[in-house]
Parts: structure tokens; C-alpha cells; sequence
């Protein structure tokens, strides 16, 4: 075809598109940013739940784009209408929302750009197909899906590539007259690449975590535009990486296979080319053959991201945990600068695990307990009272009703160089901290006594009744319970009593084992003191009694 009769093609083919390139190129111009400054997107298709693998690359998005003054936004990839689930959009804003990761434009978050969800672009994307069917880079296609299956059987039996190009590419030579016949006769068509590529020839690319890597030339005529004038993921992603002026692509490298169709596209569209940052699959050691595989919606309960809402596992330490998944030098840098927030360190390219990062159950609860350590005893109530005021409103009510209390209890053993690490998730503190709140303790600790050993509590009520002053500070409570436990013939020390064990009953320590187990209902917890300090001397003696009358 001539270039006269390509725009008559084009003309006959989107008679309703007034608009052309340079009106959305005007539109959408360059961004005012910085040097160097990184636009970054998140482009979920809204086709199922938000998993690990999902958050960790929007995470990426965002801190490349924070650190270099650029832009993170959102874009919704609903291109695949069929596949769509309910409450998919809502469910991804919402996780953003929830994790504390978000995009400073996009779809829900406004912006200058948009519309940042591809369902309302579809005329953006007809003006950039009009114009490549001018240029002879796209055609009509009118096969029907019985005979593309038949070529893709026979492609199977031949083993060669699957696909439409050359040989069997009919419609790619049609004339003017034939296209507008079949239009005329109501035939469907797609809008298929004309691709110029030879499969002989190599591309290279060159991807900010991966490094060279060669590909052969795309020289499939891959689908632009669906029969119902839609666009394909493939052509819709590149006009909105332009329009909005993404720079840096940063996605699961399921989507490395398809770079040299995203490469021919965006060379035949004349853009400016982005650069690509493919992210590997995050990885877990098989708890059965200990091999180590993808991490697994069906084998591990980390995988979606509801694990970490419904467990109380804080935003902050999991952005930590997506940190050291991100960078390998992140987790020495936090444990250096434990002042520091994460914003500080400064991400690249370079320090991202080629290969994929394994999940590390244990490094993540480290991270937590790490997180939960430097908190004051007030934020350790105020962040629990919120979490179970969304998953457990029956211990929010309670954390109210003892709110004095619990912030007491929480800042036990803060101050010193080695704050307490006990609690790992907001889901934990219930059973943790359960003796501080009487009716817990009654109905669900003491039921789990550590301990199996009877206690004396005479002993222990003659101890409190006429010993304990809870006014007087740690030191001195400790030695007045040493002169106690000497005075009813129990060695002052542990050492003491290995030296000559016939002397004594026991020692100093197994007094205060009896009196925890009994006010506690557990063989450890924090300083036993702190605890009856809070609890009171009225409390102390109904716990004892509850411990006899059991
Ligand atoms: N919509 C694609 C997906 O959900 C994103 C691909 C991309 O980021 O380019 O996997």
C-alpha cells in the first residue's frame, strides 16, 4: 500500500478518532523533575488478590522514586476485562492504603497524567494505533480463531515458533479494496504489529538488575488492538509508559520474555526508551523436600499479603523486611544505624539480588521483634489497640478498659541498653501479656501453667502478706527477699545452694519462680517486680488464692 491509501486504511479503520499523537504529546508533556529523578509505576491488573511479590515491587517503585525526587504512581492494567475480579481495584488501593505504600499519583491518588486506568484510555490508544497503521507498522487482521488454531497445531507438530508472522501472516499483504470489502461484509478484525523484526538478528538490553542480556528480534505480528477496539497489555503499557513519562519499569521478571516486543514497540512508536529493572520471584526452602522453589499461594501462608494484616504484623517491619529483600547491604546498614528510617539509605540497582531473594520467616520476626523492642510501652498500646480494633474488637475492649494498666505493663524492661524482645505481631500480645488483665489470666493463661510442679503458698502468702513493700525500689526488693529466703531455709543464691544443696530447700530463686507462676501463670516473664508493682498487692493475694483453690 501506498502511504495515501495506508491513511485511507487508517481513516476507514478508526473514522472516529479526531485527535492525533501530537495532541496527547502536548497534552502530557515532559515532567518538570530533577536530574536524575525516577518516575516509577505500579501497574496491577486487577485480576486476583495483592501477593508478597506484588507489594515488594511497588515498594521498589516507591523508594526509587522518594530518593531521587521523582514520581511513584498507580496505574490499573485492566485491559484483560474477562479476568477481572470483584473488588479487585478497591482491594489493590486499599493494600497501598494499608501498607503504607504509596504512590503520590495515580489511579485514586489524582494526578496530572491520567486517566490512570487503562479502561478509560481507550481512544488515547486508537490515536497512537491510527498512526501506526499510517506509518505501515499495524494492520487489520480478519483470521478466524479456527484457523489460527490450525496454525498454531501445525506449528506445534513443526516445532517452530507460535504465532503469526510470515508465511502465516494472510492478512498482513491485504489491498485497500480487500480490507474495505470484508469491513463492508462485517467480517471482525484485530489490529495486528506489522513487525519488521528477523528473528536471525539479536537485541540486547541492557536491565538494572539483571545486566546485558541478548534476545533474538521479535518478528511475531502480535496483537495491538482486540476485536472490540481494545488494546492488549502489550500495547496499551508502552503508550502509557511514554505518555506518562515512566523512566524506570520495575517489574516481576515474568515480563523479561516479553522485552523484545516492548522494545520493537516502543522503537516503532518513536519514544524515548525506558529502562527496565526485572525483579526475580521471591523464593522459600520446601518445608518437605527442602528444595528451594517459587514462594507459593497454595504451600505458604506468606504469600498474599491479608498474612500480614490479619497476624499484626507491623507496616514498619515488614517495609524493613521489604528493604532487605530490595538491597542485600540494607539489613547490615539498619543494624548500624538503628536510629535511622529507611528513607536514609540510599537503594540501587546494583545491590538487588539478581537471582531472587529467599523468604526468611525467621528474619522477618526477628525484624518485628527488633521493631516492637524500640517502642515505647504507649505505642506498643495504641498500635495493638488499633490492630484489634479491626481483628480481635473483644481484647481491644478490654486493652480500653486496662489502658492504664497495659501501657504499664508494655514499658516493662524498655530502658535498658537491651529493651525485651517478646512480641513479634500485634496477634501475639493477647496471650503474651495475658496475666495483665485479670479476667484473661483467669480464663485463658493459668490454664496454660507452664509449670508442673506443686508450689508452697503458705510460703508465698506469708511472704506477702507480712514481707512485700512494693513501695521500695528493685535492689532493695530483691534483698529483702534473700533475708526471706534464708529466714525459712533457702540459700540466698543459686551458687550457694550448688555448693551444698543438702543445707537448703532450695533457693531465693524458687520463691520467686513460685510467686510468678502463681501471679503469672508461667515459668518466664518480664521482671517479676515491674509485674507486681503494676498488679498491686490485692491482686497478688487473689492470684495466690486462685492458684490454691485450683
Ligand atoms: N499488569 C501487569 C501485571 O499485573 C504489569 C506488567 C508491568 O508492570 O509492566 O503483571
Amino acid at each position: 500500500m501506498t502511504k495515501e491509501e495506508r491513511v485511507e486504511l487508517a481513516e476507514l479503520l478508526f473514522p472516529n478518532i479526531k485527535h492525533d499523537r501530537e495532541y496527547y504529546e502536548a497534552k502530557y508533556p515532559e515532567r518538570d523533575l530533577p536530574e536524575g529523578a525516577m518516575v516509577t509505576r505500579y501497574g496491577p491488573s486487577p485480576t486476583g488478590s495483592v501477593h508478597l511479590g506484588n507489594l515488594l515491587s511497588a515498594f521498589a517503585d516507591m523508594v526509587y522514586a522518594r530518593q531521587s525526587n521523582g514520581s511513584f504512581f498507580l496505574r490499573i492494567e485492566d485491559t484483560d476485562q474477562k479476568r477481572m475480579v470483584e473488588g479487585g481495584i478497591e482491594n489493590i488501593t486499599t493494600v497501598l492504603k494499608d501498607f503504607d505504600i504509596l504512590p503520590n499519583e495515580g489511579y485514586s491518588f489524582g494526578g496530572e497524567y491520567g486517566p490512570y486506568i487503562q479502561s478509560e484510555r481507550t481512544e488515547i490508544y486508537q490515536t497512537y494505533i491510527k498512526d501506526l497503521v499510517i506509518q505501515g507498522y499495524a494492520y487489520p487482521c480478519f483470521m478466524k480463531e479456527e484457523e489460527i488454531e490450525a496454525i498454531r497445531q501445525e506449528q506445534e507438530l513443526n516445532k517452530t515458533k507460535i504465532g503469526i508472522y510470515g508465511v502465516y501472516a494472510i492478512d498482513r499483504d491485504l489491498s485497500l479494496e480487500e480490507v474495505r470489502e470484508k469491513i463492508n461484509n462485517k467480517e471482525e478484525y484485530v489490529i495486528r504489529l506489522k513487525s519488521p523484526g528477523d528473528a536471525n538478528h539479536e537485541i540486547e538490553v541492557i536491565d538494572c538488575i539483571k545486566g546485558k542480556m541478548k534476545f533474538p528480534e521479535h518478528n511475531v505480528d502480535t496483537v495491538l488492538l482486540k476485536k472490540d477496539g481494545t488494546p492488549t497489555y502489550h500495547f496499551a503499557h508502552a503508550i502509557d509508559d511514554h505518555l506518562m513519562h515512566t523512566t524506570h519499569v520495575i517489574r516481576g521478571d515474568e515480563w523479561v520474555s516479553s522485552l523484545p516486543l516492548h522494545v520493537q514497540l516502543f522503537q516503532l512508536l518513536g519514544f524515548k526508551p525506558v529502562r527496565y529493572a526485572h525483579i526475580a520471584p521471591i523464593t522459600i526452602k520446601d518445608q518437605e523436600t527442602g528444595n528451594i522453589r517459587k514462594i507459593s499461594k497454595r504451600k505458604d501462608p506468606w504469600f498474599g499479603v491479608k498474612y500480614y494484616e490479619e497476624n499484626g504484623i507491623p507496616i514498619e517491619a515488614l517495609h524493613l523486611y521489604l528493604a532487605t529483600i530490595t538491597n542485600t547491604n540494607f539489613e547490615e546498614w539498619y543494624l548500624n544505624n538503628p536510629e535511622k528510617s529507611i528513607s536514609e539509605f540510599e537503594f540501587s540497582f546494583d545491590k538487588q539480588a539478581v537471582g531472587g531473594t529467599s523468604f526468611d520467616e525467621a528474619k522477618l520476626v526477628n525484624l518485628c521483634k527488633t521493631y516492637f523492642s524500640r517502642k515505647s510501652g504507649k505505642e506498643v498500646y495504641e498500635e495493638t489497640h488499633f490492630w484489634a480494633t479491626k481483628h480481635d474488637t473483644e481484647y481491644a475492649k478490654l486493652l480500653e478498659e486496662n489502658k492504664e494498666d497495659m501501657i504499664k505493663f508494655f514499658s516493662i524492661e524498655k530502658d535498658g541498653p537491651r529493651p525485651r524482645k517478646d512480641i513479634s505481631k500485634y496477634s501475639e500480645v493477647r496471650e503474651e501479656f495475658s496475666y495483665a488483665i485479670d479476667s484473661l489470666f483467669e480464663k485463658e493463661h493459668y490454664a496454660k501453667n507452664e509449670s508442673e510442679k506443686e508450689y508452697d503458698t503458705d510460703l508465698v502468702l506469708d511472704y506477702v502478706n507480712n514481707y512485700l513493700d512494693l513501695n521500695v525500689d528493685n535492689e532493695t526488693w530483691f534483698n529483702t527477699i534473700k533475708e526471706f529466703a534464708v529466714s525459712n531455709g533457702y540459700a540466698a543464691s543459686p551458687k550457694d545452694y550448688k555448693n551444698e544443696p543438702e543445707k537448703y530447700k532450695g533457693h531465693v530463686g524458687d520463691i520467686c519462680e513460685a510467686i510468678r507462676v502463681m501471679i503469672t501463670g508461667r515459668l518466664k516473664s518480664p521482671d517479676l517486680f515491674s509485674i507486681m508493682k503494676i498488679l498491686g498487692k490485692d491482686r497478688i493475694l487473689k492470684r495466690i488464692e486462685f492458684y490454691k483453690n485450683k
